[in-house]
């Protein structure tokens, strides 16, 4: 027995451990994932907690979030009553004695982890006065205490982060300027002080708040509420990851123009990818969250897609308790409605939205006249808004960011130029090769000057010591084009002297749908690329727009090939570094009928890539 405060807590007789799901991410052999929820009773004090287990090959355990609320009177609840349905069924298991066991070390950790924490208020924990809220971070994942911290001088971007976070929870925040990568322009002053003020925000709004708690009882409580003073957005994951990484972000700076409260749904494994952006307050949905069950069953079709409600009951929408919206790529023509301010206006009453997304949506609210005067405020200069906004929220974990700066190190920092080509097609099953697309890559770096020209005549071209060198940062699903690009430059000297070395972190043959080490192998490698020089991308793919967009980079698209043969030119220079929204609407809200939004003002552009797709450009562009 664990004493606290020189008292023995008690364990409620009925209904104390809350729930008990199993389940969640075990996709590969030795994987998987325990949640508790737990109330706790001692003299004068409740601990309610959420554990969530998570055992590799190591059976490595890991405290994920523990809440206590001090005098609330206890819950108890049905076990049924909260719901995470989406948790697939465990697959290799433990059995049920095992399964005490490690739930009862995992409460006796709990237990010591508290009694440590109460002393160390620097350590990462924080007690949110207006809901008594003590929520302890960093996860184990996060805090490596061995981790040497080096904290460059402008470790804030030039104010677009926050300070006060623990340095060493999320090493990837404050040295992502160590290897190279500045931010390319200076945000705004605006930009800035928005950030602070949606932090502040997040902080009296977000999970376990009496604000949030209060909104969640009259949602539960399915009364017609209305605006109340917290307002949110729930964003679902969907898709691959370079997918959920643009609408985050999409999310994120909607959040921001309508004053709601940014929460993730914990079932995209974004937690051990990404570092909690905001200061003191989690944007994770809390477990109970009691929409949850729901969540796997929106689509188009739901009752309480916008679309739909605009369809069947349309009165009723600004008197909802939410709303679904559904921005996917299969939206219809009333849910694409969203993107016009009349219906902004009813869209702004209801406090809950959930939204899924695999999009980026932003360009298209820079077509919303009550938006315009705002973004550009925010983003002076248009095409660096996801720049900022990527560098703003998304920060590799402990975890990604040793796979990231073990790589560099090893493979890019010494070169002279850093060049990356990202290789991604589009094709069902493993990843193929395919000559026509090596071809086409030669071919593009040697026509932009990317890459030299190897002589095939000659052994030797110029005495060492003098030879420029360029690390070639290849990602793909498939090993042979580095291979084979590699075996040209090693085989062969270049007609310049200079020496190139070719080097892929991962080759997973194909996409792994939720496996977790591939998503931290992918994110890693789409910073990676973004901490290159040059960029040569392949058309269409999410992933390598988020890794221009991060690096600020105008990356060279290959362009897209017909009946497999390389195509003249073999890529065109992106006109922004902006993400391309890949399905916008293409409707005139004021004269309601159809338009080409890719006409409508100067900084909203078709893409080079997608020619139905629209993207920011900067005006002068
Ligand atoms: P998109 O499909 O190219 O738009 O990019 P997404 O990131 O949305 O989805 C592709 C997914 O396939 C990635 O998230 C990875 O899981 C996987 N994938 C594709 N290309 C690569 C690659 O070069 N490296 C790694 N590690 N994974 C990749």
């Amino acid at each position: 027995m664990v004493r606290f405060n020189n008292q023995f807590p008690r364990m409620l007789k009925q209904g104390e451990l809350e729930s008990f799901h199993l389940g969640s991410g075990l996709q590969e052999r030795f994987h998987f994932k325990l949640m508790v929820r737990f109330n706790i009773q001692f003299p004068r004090m409740l601990i309610q907690g959420e554990v969530s287990l998570q055992a590799d090959e190591d059976n490595s355990t890991d405290m994920k979030r523990f809440n206590r609320v001090s005098t609330d009177p206890p819950k108890v609840k049905d076990p049924g009553d909260d719901d995470v349905s989406r948790a697939p069924e465990i697959k290799c298991g433990l059995n049920t004695l095992q399964l005490m066991g490690v739930l009862v070390a995992c409460l006796m950790g709990l237990f010591s982890v508290s009694v440590i924490l109460r002393d160390l208020p620097a350590y990462g924990l924080w007690v949110g006065a207006e809901a008594r809220v003590l929520q302890v971070k960093p996860t184990k994942e996060e805090d490596d205490s061995s981790q040497p911290v080096e904290v460059p001088k402008d470790k804030l971007l030039g104010g677009l982060l926050a300070a006060g976070f623990d340095e060493r929870s999320c090493l990837s925040r404050y040295q992502s300027v160590l290897y190279g990568k500045a931010l390319i322009r200076e945000p705004s002053s605006y930009l800035i002080s928005r950030l602070r003020r949606y932090e502040a925000l997040h902080k009296r709004c977000g999970p376990f708040t009496g604000s949030y708690n209060k909104t969640v009882e009259l949602l539960k409580s399915g009364q017609q509420i209305g605006p109340s003073d917290c307002n949110y957005l729930v964003w679902l994951s969907c898709s691959g990851l370079g997918n959920k990484i643009l609408t985050l972000a999409s999310a994120f700076l909607y959040a921001l123009l309508t004053n709601r409260v940014l929460l993730v749904d914990r079932g995209a494994d974004m937690t051990n990818l990404l570092c909690e952006p905001f200061p003191e307050v989690s944007w994770l949905i809390p477990i109970d969250f009691p929409l949850t069950s729901q969540f796997g069953g929106f689509n188009r079709k739901s009752v309480h897609s916008y679309g739909n409600m605009l369809k069947n009951n349309s009165s009723q929408i600004s008197v909802s308790p939410f709303l679904y919206l559904h921005l996917v790529h299969d939206y219809t023509n009333l849910d694409k409605l969203f993107f016009c301010d009349q219906d902004q206006t009813s869209i702004q009453q209801v406090p809950w939205l959930i939204m899924k997304s695999n999009n980026y949506f932003i360009p298209s609210l820079f077509l919303i006249p009550s938006f315009e005067e705002e973004l550009r405020n925010l983003f002076p200069e248009m095409e660096t808004v996801f720049h900022f906004l990527g560098r703003y929220l998304f920060h590799p974990t402990n975890q990604a960011w040793g796979l990231i700066t073990r790589y560099y190190q090893a493979y890019l920092a010494k070169a002279d130029e850093k060049i990356g080509i990202q290789i991604r097609v589009f094709e069902k099953g493993n990843a193929p090769y395919h000559q026509h697309i090596l071809d086409q890559i030669l071919a593009c770096t040697l026509k932009e000057n990317l890459l030299p020209e190897i002589n095939p005549k000659k052994h030797i071209i110029t005495p060492p010591g003098k030879n420029n060198s360029k690390a070639v940062l290849l990602t793909s699903l498939n090993s042979e084009y580095s291979d084979k690009l590699r075996d040209m430059y090693w085989e062969h000297p270049t007609v310049t002297g200079e020496i190139i070395g070719v080097s892929q972190p991962s080759h997973e043959g194909y996409q792994k749908f939720g496996n977790h080490m591939q998503n931290v192998k992918a994110w890693s490698e789409m910073y990676l690329l973004s901490l290159t020089d040059k960029l040569v991308t392949s058309s269409l793919s999410t992933f390598g727009y988020v890794a221009q967009g991060l690096g600020g980079l105008k990356p060279w698209i290959l362009v897209k090939p017909v009946n497999e043969t390389a195509p003249d030119p073999p890529c065109q220079r992106a006109i922004s570094m902006e993400p391309c929204f890949h399905a916008p609407p293409f409707y005139d809200c004021k004269n309601k009928r159809g338009t080409d939004t890719g006409l409508l003002v100067p900084h909203v552009r078709h893409c080079e890539d997608v020619s139905l797709g629209l993207k920011l450009v900067d005006r002068e562009n």
